[in-house]
């Protein structure tokens, strides 16, 4: 692999990836239209590299690509059979911890959780069902929040610090109990300043977070990830492109 200073790449998959000073494995990869599976990552946000999806292996390590900072010497690897079987032990994990239940999901079609079960051919849970007790919160005039489905991806808790200005959502409890918390002296949404025109309550890539009265207005068949898989389409994310 010869190095080309002034137009630098790297090796994902054997296919060469043209990057910029700064930019991770993974912008490189979206901006070049190579698709990391990913659920946590979005390209307004700091990374995070929480939710471990987008490992890719290099010099036999494993790495978030999110995180991993592109150079010409690497050489990376994402779909491989090992790193794609990890990525769905992860998934479903994600379905087991909380309660997914895609059927009765106003959110289904237009879910990246479920399109990322789809993508990597889950077919079952594999592991036993938690069912855990979640509390769900309707306080809040326009917004939603159903624990049942959150993955704490912590996508809306940076958003509304990074986009919105605002502090509204962090994440409680440890381990298993992890949570979201609405920041509010009530610790209830509704008494907090989350506006439903704020990044932070369009985000969420589950049906945790939902628009009061928006639900049903798509027919399922006309959903996105029922059109087109999530790696077709890339970062483009349902709700911020219809
Ligand atoms: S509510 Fe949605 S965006 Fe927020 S942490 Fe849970 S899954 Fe992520």
């Amino acid at each position: 692999m010869t190095i080309d200073i002034k137009n630098p790449s790297f090796l994902l998959d054997g296919e060469e990836v043209p990057f910029t000073e700064g930019q991770t494995v993974m912008e490189a990869a979206l901006t070049a239209g190579s698709y990391i599976p990913h659920l946590c990552f979005h390209p307004e946000l700091q990374a995070h590299g929480s939710c471990r999806l987008c490992i890719v292996e290099s010099d036999n390590r494993l790495h978030a690509s999110c995180t991993l900072q592109a150079n010409s010497r690497l050489k990376v690897s994402s779909q491989t059979q090992a790193i794609n079987k990890m990525r769905k032990h992860i998934v479903q994990m994600l379905f087991v911890e909380g309660n997914h239940i895609c059927p009765s999901c106003e959110f289904s079609g237009n879910c990246q959780l479920q399109a990322m079960a789809y993508e990597l051919d889950m077919e079952e849970g594999h592991f036993h069902f938690r069912y855990p007790k979640r509390e769900q919160d309707a306080s809040h005039n326009d917004i939603f929040l159903d624990r049942d489905r959150c993955i704490n991806c912590e996508l809306c808790v940076r958003a509304s610090r990074e986009n919105d200005a605002k502090n509204v959502f962090s994440l409680g409890g440890r381990g298993t109990e992890t949570h979201l918390c609405a920041n509010s002296a009530s610790g209830k949404l509704g008494d907090t300043s989350l506006d439903v025109s704020d990044k932070a309550a369009n985000i969420c890539p589950v049906g945790a977070l939902l628009i009061n009265d928006q639900s049903y207005v798509t027919p399922k068949e006309d959903r996105v990830y029922y059109q087109t898989s999530i790696s077709l389409r890339g970062n483009r994310r349902p709700k911020e492109i219809e």
